[in-house]
């Protein structure tokens, strides 16, 4: 039985069956996707015993889910039927930070934040920053290649993953990618690793590239009565050749909900914030500031600024962090992530308004903007059948208006299983075939989180 081959290969306290801790392991922060109950949740130490945990589920042809914080927005982490689910918050070490070759090294359940915050010490920046960075974990990071805030001009995690271990669904151990600042000995398989949702292996080691400690950055508010005025501001940033450090969109329903919750005394005069961000030292970044904000006058703000109270500004970016969580409250949020090219922000923004309006969908907010990172809340009252049915309606329409403009169904949350009908949607049939071909050949069992991604 899959339990004793466990409980013979593991410490006993690694093997979790108590119903009530398997329960807050069932599902991500996506509670729209199915879950189902696992057979057990194991919390590993070590990568020996992951390969240990993915050797009994071979022998027992068991199902193996991935998770690390749990905080994915696609169901991706979600446990199918007697699956076993493979908790790495414990496999949480900084194993190196390496400042003359501005690498670190470590295992998967580490958190973001805690990373950056171990970096900082040494004057060194890891800067992929979700706005999940003080729970999610780099396993997920990697494993989703999560963007950010900052991505907008440095880059999503992909870009700093220069190699990592894995166990593959063979049950093999084996090392990926580099340390070296260049490199190209053989395919590129640990790219291939980021964003593989858990599919294709359990990720249990990675190195990671790190930057100098990031500049000062100036803060450019600005307050929009219309959504669609914001977008133009967004394409306008684009035009004028600007690269921002951060360009957040935030609406007023985001920001009521989150100064309801944590009292931080934030203005809701706007109807929409924009919220931008330049770390260009000197006088350029001076000009770069005022730049933007003639970008965000031009589009129509009825008030903006650069921020010269940092206070005041760390606490609309905290509020833009705290969007999702504070929405989940008033009720299950459906999440979209569909990314378009900057120049179609703004017609995106419309099409969203008026799909809300067409299926009489209540729809917040955020984005990371500047990426063309639009994340539409679909909101719906609890227990109430119509207003969810009326909400996937409205979740496909804004999927097809995103492929319409040239854009894709997901850009950072990962496809998992909200996403599936959109990927089938936005790839040829025969690139479907080749992603089936690469998990064959890595997962020829098919145990790794099956199920996700695509059929
Ligand atoms: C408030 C909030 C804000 C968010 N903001 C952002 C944002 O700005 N940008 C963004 O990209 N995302 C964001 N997210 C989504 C989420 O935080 C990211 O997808 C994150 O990368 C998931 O990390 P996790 O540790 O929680 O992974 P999980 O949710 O546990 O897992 C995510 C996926 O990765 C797989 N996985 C996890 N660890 C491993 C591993 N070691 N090996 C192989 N597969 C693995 C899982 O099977 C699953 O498919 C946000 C979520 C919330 C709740």
């Amino acid at each position: 039985m899959l339990i004793d081959a466990l409980l013979a290969a593991l410490p006993a306290d690694r093997v979790v069956r108590d119903p009530d801790v398997v329960a807050k392991y069932q599902h991500d922060e996506a509670e729209w996707a199915p879950y189902a109950a696992p057979v057990a949740v194991v919390r590993p130490r070590t990568a020996l015993e992951v390969q240990a945990v993915v050797r009994a589920c071979l022998d027992h042809d068991t199902a193996v889910v991935t998770r690390g914080a749990g905080t994915g927005l696609s169901g991706g982490a979600n446990a199918t039927d007697g699956c076993v689910v493979l908790a790495l918050e414990g496999m949480n070490a900084i194993k190196e930070i390496d400042p003359l070759e501005r690498y670190a090294v470590v295992e998967p359940g580490v958190v973001n934040d805690d990373l950056r915050a171990a970096c900082a010490e040494h004057g060194l920046w890891y800067p992929p920053d979700p706005a999940s960075s003080p729970w999610s974990t780099i396993g997920g990071n990697v494993a989703t290649n999560a963007g950010g805030l900052c991505c907008v001009k440095y880059g999503v995690t992909r870009d700093y993953v220069l190699g990592m271990q894995i166990v593959t669904g063979t049950g093999d151990l084996v090392r990926l990618g580099r340390k070296t600042a260049k490199g190209v000995a053989g395919y590129d398989l640990a790219g291939l690793m980021v964003g593989s949702e858990g599919t294709l292996g359990v990720i249990t080691e990675i190195t990671v590239k790190l930057r100098p400690l990031q500049d000062p950055q100036r803060t450019v508010a600005g307050y929009f009565d219309s959504i669609v005025d914001a977008g133009r501001a967004v394409s306008a940033v684009a035009a004028a050749g600007l690269t921002p450090s951060a360009l957040e969109l935030v609406d007023k329903q985001c920001l009521i909900a989150v100064d309801a919750w944590k009292k931080m005394g934030l203005s809701v005069e706007a109807n929409v914030v924009l919220l931008g961000r330049i770390d260009t030292a000197g006088v350029v970044g001076d000009q770069e500031a005022e730049k933007m904000l003639s970008c965000f006058d031009e589009a129509g703000a009825t008030w903006s600024a650069v921020s010269t109270d940092q206070e005041e500004a760390d606490a609309l970016f905290a509020a833009r962090r705290l969007a999702y969580p504070a929405m989940e409250r008033l009720g299950p949020v459906l999440t979209e992530d569909v990314c378009v090219p900057k120049r179609a922000v703004p017609e995106m923004l419309a099409r969203i308004e008026q799909i809300g309006i067409a299926h009489a969908t209540t729809i917040a907010n955020i984005a990371h903007a500047g990426d063309g990172n639009l994340h539409p809340l679909l909101i719906t009252p609890r227990d109430d059948e119509a207003a969810r049915a009326r909400a996937q309606a409205a979740f496909a329409d804004i999927i097809d208006a995103a492929l319409e403009l040239g854009g894709t169904v997901t850009g950072e949350h990962g496809v998992g299983l909200l996403k599936m009908d959109g990927l089938a949607q936005e790839l040829d049939p025969v690139v479907l075939g080749m992603h089936r071909a690469v998990k064959n050949a890595l997962d020829p069992r098919g145990i790794m989180n099956p199920g996700k991604i695509f059929e």
